[in-house]
This record gives structure tokens, sequence and C-alpha cells, in this order.
């Protein structure tokens, strides 16, 4: 049994992302942004959805949650700390939670920093990390709500998941993401290969995710920041790029 997800483009820069479990073919589905065309991919695939998770409460995460529910009649799934401005929770979880689909089971990690109640979810079957705006490849989330210290802690507790772990992050930012993360570590090799792949994959029209753990880990400057306040300092810089 194992996940596959696949990313969903949605809105200008997002990513949705269906998952698969493939042992029971249940159907996931993460930040489900734009109804329509989400219901279009679904309906593409067979028809069939089971969960809904959200990683956290903005708009460009939740805006379809209650269309696609009601299309389906599938559970949704989001972090309890924000249940009071996330859609209607069928379970609302935290810290160490288990989510289920079909066979698989995705344990819930707590990750503030962009928001305060922001969670990522991580199925050990298949390595897949829905990462929201948590981590993105060659960088991470603005801290709209949280604190350095907290990003920073988020940070580590991914940092900690296999090599091998797909990064499924919100948003398609790796290309802007590697100009700014250039300037950090301009010597790099493990940097600049990452930037020359992710180039390609945008000129032949491809999504530059999921990346891995590994990749991250060799790449992006705010996985790789030693401590919180080199952590602080790169973020700060990268808020006035
Ligand atoms: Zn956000
Ligand atoms: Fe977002």
């Amino acid at each position: 049994m194992s996940i596959i997800a696949t990313p969903v483009p949605i809105l200008s820069d997002n990513y949705a992302w269906m998952l698969r479990d493939s042992g029971s073919g249940a159907v996931g589905i993460v930040d489900p942004a734009d109804a329509k065309a989400i219901i279009a991919a679904l309906e593409r695939e067979g028809g069939r959805l089971d969960l809904i998770l959200l990683t956290h409460h903005h708009d460009d995460h939740i805006a379809g949650t209650d269309e696609v529910r009601a299309r389906f009649n599938c559970k949704v799934v989001g972090a309890a700390a924000d249940q009071h401005r996330l859609p209607k929770l069928d379970q609302a979880v935290v810290e160490g939670d288990k989510v289920t689909l079909g066979g698989s089971r995705a344990r819930v990690i707590d990750t503030p920093g962009h928001t305060r109640g922001q969670i990522n979810y991580f199925f050990p079957e298949g390595e897949v990390l829905l990462s929201g705006d948590t981590l993105f490849s060659l960088g991470c989330g603005r801290l709209i709500e949280g604190t350095a210290a907290e990003m920073f802690s988020s940070l580590r507790k991914l940092a900690a998941l296999p090599g091998g772990t797909k990064v499924c992050c919100g948003h398609e930012y790796t290309e802007s993401n590697g100009r700014f993360a250039i300037t950090v570590e301009p010597n790099n090799d493990a940097l600049k290969a990452r930037i020359a792949e992710v180039k390609q994959q945008r000129a032949a029209g491809q999504p530059s995710v999921p990346s891995t753990m590994a990749s991250e880990l060799a790449a992006n400057p705010f996985l790789r920041a030693k401590d919180e306040a080199t952590f602080a300092d790169i973020r700060a810089k990268k808020d006035k790029f």
C-alpha cells in the first residue's frame, strides 16, 4: 500500500494535491481552493473523493472546500486550533493525530510560523509530505502570524523526515525562491543544479514539485540555517528581496 501524490495546478500559482491510496483506490485532495478545477480533475480520475485535507485557513487553500464536499459527500480534516476559521471539520486534529485514507495513515505535524494553526500531513506509506505554506522548494512560508522561532522549529521537524520524502507544497514558487537562495549560498553546487533543473521543468510546462527532503536539505537555505538567529536573518532578507 502506498500513497501517490499528484499536483493539481489551481488559481495563479497554487497546487492542490490529489492523493491516491494504491491499495484501496481511496482518493484525497489537499487544499481544494478552486472547486471547479478540483471537481473537473477528480471527475477525470474516476469521480471518487473520500477525504479533504486542509493545511491552513488562507483562502487560496480552503475556498472550494464546501462545494467539493457537497459534490462528493466526503470527510474534511483540518487543525483543531483553527476550527473557528476553517470550513466545518469532520475531524479536527492536533500534533501526532492519525488521518486515514483507505489503507494508509498520515501523521499530523504541527508547523506554526506562516499561520499559527498551520499543520502538515506525512504519509509514511509512499513518504509523502503535504507541506502547505510551511516548506516550499528552495523556500519557506512568510511569517504572517507566527515567529521566526516557531517556523525554525517547524522546519527542524520536517528536516527529520526521511530523505526520500516527497515535499508536496502549496505553491509554484521555486524559480523565484531560487533567485533569492543563490544570494544566500552563491557557492552551493546542489542549489545551482536544482535551479538549472527547475528552469528546465518550467520551460517544459511542468511543475517543479514535488522535490525531495534530501534535495531541500542540500539546497534550501531556510532548511539549512543552522540556528534560529541565522534563520530569522535569512527570512528577513527574503521579505525585502
Ligand atoms: Zn498561506
Ligand atoms: Fe498560500
